[in-house]
C-alpha cells in the first residue's frame, strides 16, 4: 500500500489531515497510533498494511492510500477529460471606463460592443450550447467599467433568457458582473437583478486613503465615498445576490490591514458579502508619481493577509473552491469557456485581450462557423501535462492549467512558480475542514 501521489497531508493542531485533491476525500487524524501510521507511509512509500483493519479500510476507501500497482496517471487524464466544466462566456462589452486606476493594464477607447455582435454573440452561445451536457453555466460583463453599458446588459439578458426559453433549457446560471460600483446605485443593481444579474466582483483596495490612492476616477477624483454608499444600499435591501469584494493590496495599505478588515466585519458583516485579496501586480505600467509599492514576497504575504482575515471571521470567498477537483485551472483551459471581445472577436485569456493571434480563436460575427480555429482553441485547453506535474500532489486542482499562458513559456515549474498555488490549497483545505 501506497499513499496516493494526489494525498497531502497537512498539519493540524493536535494531528493532521489527509485530504486527496482529486477524489476530493478526506480525514482528520489525531490518534498517535494512525498517525505513525501515516509517517510511515510517507517515510517509506510501500508499506504492508492489514486492510481488515478499520482505519486502514477508511483510508482505501477514500482512495486516500492505494495498492502499489494503482495507474495514477491514467486516473488524472480520465477525471481530466470527463470533468464537467461549466459553460462560461465573458463579454468585453466597452473599452472605456470611468476610472484611471494607475495599476490598469487596460487601453480606454472608445470601443464598445454593437447590437448585431451582442446579436450575434447569443447565436454562438446557442451553437455552444447545443453541444454542451453540462448543467451550469456563466456569464460575465467585463470591461473597461461594464455598468457604462448597462441599458446594453438588460436587454441581451432579457434575449438570452428567452432564447432559453424557446431552447426549454433548464440549465442554472450565475450572471456576474465585475465593476468599480461607482454607478452601482440600488435602482440599477434591482434592475439587473430582474434580469438575472445575481453575482457581483467589486474592488476596494482598503480604507478611503490608500483606495482613493488607486481606484480614482477621471482628474484624479477619489471614489471611496461613493463606492462604500452604493454598497451599504445593497446591505440594506433585501437583494438576494452575492458580491464579492476583492482588495488589490500594496505596501502601504498592507500596514493598514487589520483596521481594514475591523471596517469590512463592522460594514460588512452580511452572508451576501465575501471577501478577496490579491497582490497588486506589475504590469509595467507604474511610474514613481503613483506612489504605489509592490508586495515582491507573494505567497508569504498571501498567507499573512489570509490568517489575519480568517482570525476576524470574514467570508473568503474564492478559497473554498480551491481544495476541490481541478479547482485552481484558469477559465482559459475550460473547452467550454470564451470571452467575447466588443468586435466580436472570440478569445480566451482575459489578459491578452485583442493583442496576440493565439488568443484570437473565432469571431462571433463571422458567417462561416464563426471562423472557429480548433487547434488554437486545443492549446489553451488539451496540452499535455509535464512530467513534474505528474508528479505533484496538487495536480488535481491545478492540472497544470493555473495559466496556460505562462505554462508553455516557463521553463523551470519549480517553487518560483507553484509556491503561490500550493500555499492557497493548504489554505483552502484547512478552511474547508478544520
Ligand atoms: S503547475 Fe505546479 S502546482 Fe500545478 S500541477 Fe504543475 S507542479 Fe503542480
Ligand atoms: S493570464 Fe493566464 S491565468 Fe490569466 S486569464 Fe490568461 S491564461 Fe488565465
Amino acid at each position: 500500500m501506497k499513499l496516493s501521489k494526489f494525498t497531502n497531508v497537512i498539519e493540524i493542531e493536535n494531528g493532521v489531515i489527509l485530504h486527496n485533491a482529486i477524489y476530493n476525500s478526506c480525514v482528520k487524524v489525531y490518534s498517535e497510533n494512525c498517525i505513525n501510521i501515516i509517517k510511515d507511509l510517507e517515510t517509506n512509500g510501500d508499506v504492508n498494511l492489514d486492510s481488515n483493519v478499520p482505519f486502514i479500510k477508511d483510508l482505501m476507501d477514500l482512495k486516500l492510500i492505494v495498492s502499489n500497482n494503482y495507474n495514477e496517471e491514467n486516473v488524472l487524464t480520465y477525471y481530466s477529460n470527463s470533468a464537467k466544466r461549466k459553460n462560461e462566456f465573458t463579454l468585453i462589452v466597452t473599452k472605456q471606463c470611468n476610472f484611471r486606476c494607475p495599476y490598469c493594464y487596460e487601453d480606454h477607447t472608445n470601443d464598445i460592443m454593437s447590437w448585431e455582435t451582442y446579436s450575434n454573440t447569443l447565436k454562438f452561445m446557442e451553437s455552444v450550447l447545443s453541444v454542451s451536457d453540462s448543467k451550469y453555466g456563466v456569464i460575465s460583463f467585463f470591461g473597461g467599467e461594464p455598468l457604462l453599458e448597462y441599458k446594453n446588459i438588460i436587454k441581451f439578458m432579457k434575449e438570452f433568457k428567452s432564447m432559453l426559453l424557446k431552447r426549454n433549457d433548464d440549465r442554472i446560471w450565475t450572471g456576474h458582473i465585475t465593476t468599480n460600483a461607482y454607478l452601482l446605485e440600488l435602482n440599477m443593481t434591482k434592475q439587473l437583478a430582474d434580469v438575472g444579474i445575481n453575482s457581483y466582483q467589486i474592488t476596494i483596495d482598503g480604507l478611503k486613503e490608500n483606495h482613493d490612492k488607486s481606484r480614482y476616477l477621471v482628474g484624479k477624483i477619489g471614489s471611496w465615498d461613493k463606492i462604500i454608499h452604493n454598497l451599504e444600499q445593497i446591505k440594506n435591501s433585501d437583494l438576494n445576490i452575492s458580491l464579492q469584494i476583492r482588495m488589490n493590496y500594496t505596501v502601504q495599505s498592507l500596514k493598514q490591514m487589520d483596521e481594514y478588515t475591523d471596517f469590512l466585519i463592522k460594514n460588512f458583516n452580511d452572508k451576501r458579502f465575501h471577501f478577496y485579496f490579491e497582490a497588486v501586480k506589475d504590469y509595467g505600467v507604474l511610474n514613481d508619481n503613483d506612489d504605489i509599492e509592490i508586495c515582491r514576497n507573494e505567497s508569504d504575504i498571501e498567507e499573512y493577509v489570509t490568517n489575519i482575515a480568517r482570525s476576524k471571521g470574514l467570508r473568503l470567498s474564492i478559497m473554498k473552491t480551491f481544495c476541490s477537483p481541478f479547482g485552481i485551472e484558469c477559465y482559459a483551459s475550460n473547452p467550454r469557456s470564451f470571452v467575447i471581445d466588443y468586435d466580436g472577436s472570440i478569445e480566451k485569456c482575459t489578459v491578452l485581450l485583442n493583442t496576440d493571434e493565439k488568443n484570437i480563436i473565432g469571431n462571433v460575427n463571422n458567417k462561416n462557423n464563426y471562423n472557429l480555429d480548433i487547434e488554437k482553441l486545443s492549446n489553451w485547453t488539451s496540452y499535455n501535462l509535464k512530467n513534474v506535474c505528474k508528479n505533484c500532489s496538487v495536480v488535481g486542482v491545478c492540472n497544470g492549467r493555473k495559466c496556460p499562458l505562462s505554462y508553455e513559456s516557463t521553463e523551470v515549474i519549480d517553487d518560483n512558480y507553484c509556491g503561490l498555488v500550493k500555499k492557497i490549497y493548504k489554505e483552502s483545505v484547512k478552511l474547508n475542514y478544520v
